[in-house]
């Protein structure tokens, strides 16, 4: 039995936090959560986590554990050996958990034998949910062409290759990425900010057909939709499809009624701000002209989404632009006019559910898994300080201290 005592808990639900929190855990799992003193069992592994915020383990919904760089050699996967790359990923990996963050949703590009190393203990890292390989149509994001017309397929068996073109072919292949592993299916109904010239943010991708067979496959065979769409057609076909969650969803502010829509059906936003931070100060001009042109929308998009009661939660699109501390994303939400037991709430709870987890993870509860972060000083006053390593004290997953500064 472990037992920290003293702390502030912000306990992921949204509740305000509560003051001088005693946690118990025991097989891995939250025991009891109380406040102020108390007897415990003399074989209790006490903790004094005294001026300091306990949180539960944060949750990314949007990443790219198995990406390094926006470099084309790098996504085309021609750049370094493959283990190379898999050692990368997995100190990537390793970086992530110790900062604080338990459970991360991979949304393309990482291979189901992270997840596999990860809960055999080859490595140690955040419970990992994950995508396999992005699906989308010829020219979609999927579509790992180059701008010299080369379709550049590096055939790695655990990533399947993701290109779909109508709906037998589109069953297929969400069939093909459940074989390799996949936990949820990812896809895409529109370019991006840095997909190639031509297929841009409201460009779309998929036909409603060929939607409706994807959503109904994924939910036939148990798994959540993830749909990058970013603005115009694409994010209404997705939408009408019945996706589970709206990737970034960058122009919704303009589509009351899909808005209207993601709050009645429970669909989740995951914005992403941060890639986008990233992308204003991109070397290619088309992709700094979109970040550009999107961010105001984006911001706005979230406070519509937030307003009408659409779950908004924290995701980074980390990967291309290197792993930087995920926590981030929860400076900007903030920014963006969360507050910051909100922002909090948006990587915990509401994230856990996202990741249909909720069950197991997310919140300081009874009987949940005892996934924690033990954080010196206050997050509520300063949300950066989650991004500094310095103030990670403590990160507990599984009842397992993975972390002790
Ligand atoms: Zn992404």
């Amino acid at each position: 039995m472990k037992l920290l005592r003293g702390g502030t808990l912000i306990d992921g639900t949204g509740a305000a936090p509560v003051r001088d929190a005693t946690i118990t855990t025991r097989d891995g799992r939250i025991e009891s959560v109380t406040t102020g003193a108390g007897a415990w069992p003399a074989d209790a592994e006490v903790v004094d986590v005294s001026g300091m915020t306990v949180l539960p383990g944060l949750i990314d919904c949007h990443d790219h554990l198995g990406s390094h760089s926006y470099d084309l050699a790098h996504r085309l996967r021609l750049d370094e050996p493959a283990s190379t790359r898999a050692l990368r990923t997995a100190r990537a990996i390793e970086g992530t958990l110790a900062m604080g963050y338990t459970a991360v949703r991979d949304a393309g590009g990482l291979d189901a034998g992270f997840r596999v190393a990860v809960d055999e203990g080859l490595i140690r890292g955040p419970r990992l949910v994950t995508a396999v390989s992005i699906i989308s149509p010829l020219g979609g994001i999927g579509d790992s062409m180059s701008p010299s017309g080369h379709e550049c397929v590096v055939l790695d068996p655990s990533l399947p290759h993701g290109v779909a073109n109508g709906v037998e072919e589109v069953r297929r292949v969400v069939r093909a990425m459940i074989r390799a592993g996949a936990d949820v299916i990812k896809c895409a109904t529109t370019g991006g900010a840095s997909s190639r010239a031509g297929h841009g943010p409201k460009d779309p991708a998929f036909d409603p057909d060929e939607m409706r067979a994807l959503v109904d496959e994924s939910h036939t065979l148990g798994r959540r939709v993830m749909c990058h769409a970013l603005g115009g057609r694409g994010l209404r076909v997705a939408l009408e499809a019945g996706v589970d969650s709206i990737e970034h969803g960058c122009y919704l502010d303009g589509e009351p009624d899909l808005i209207a829509l993601m709050a009645e059906r429970g669909a989740f936003l995951v914005p992403t701000l941060t890639v986008y931070e990233y992308h204003r100060r991109s070397p290619r001009p088309h992709v700094r002209e979109r970040a550009h042109a999107l961010y105001a929308h984006h911001v706005e998009s979230i406070q519509r989404a937030m307003a009408a009661g659409v779950r908004v939660v924290a995701g980074t699109d980390a990967g291309g632009h290197g792993h930087p501390p995920n926590a981030a994303e929860l400076e900007h939400l903030v920014a963006a006019g969360l507050t910051p037991i909100q922002a909090i709430r948006a990587a915990t709870g509401l994230a856990a559910e996202c990741l249909g987890l909720a069950q197991e993870i997310g919140t300081i509860e009874k009987g949940k898994r005892a996934d924690l972060v033990v954080v010196a000083g206050d997050p509520l006053a300063d949300i950066r300080l989650l991004q500094d390593a310095r103030r990670i004290r403590r990160v507990m997953k599984d009842g397992e201290m993975v972390r002790e500064a």
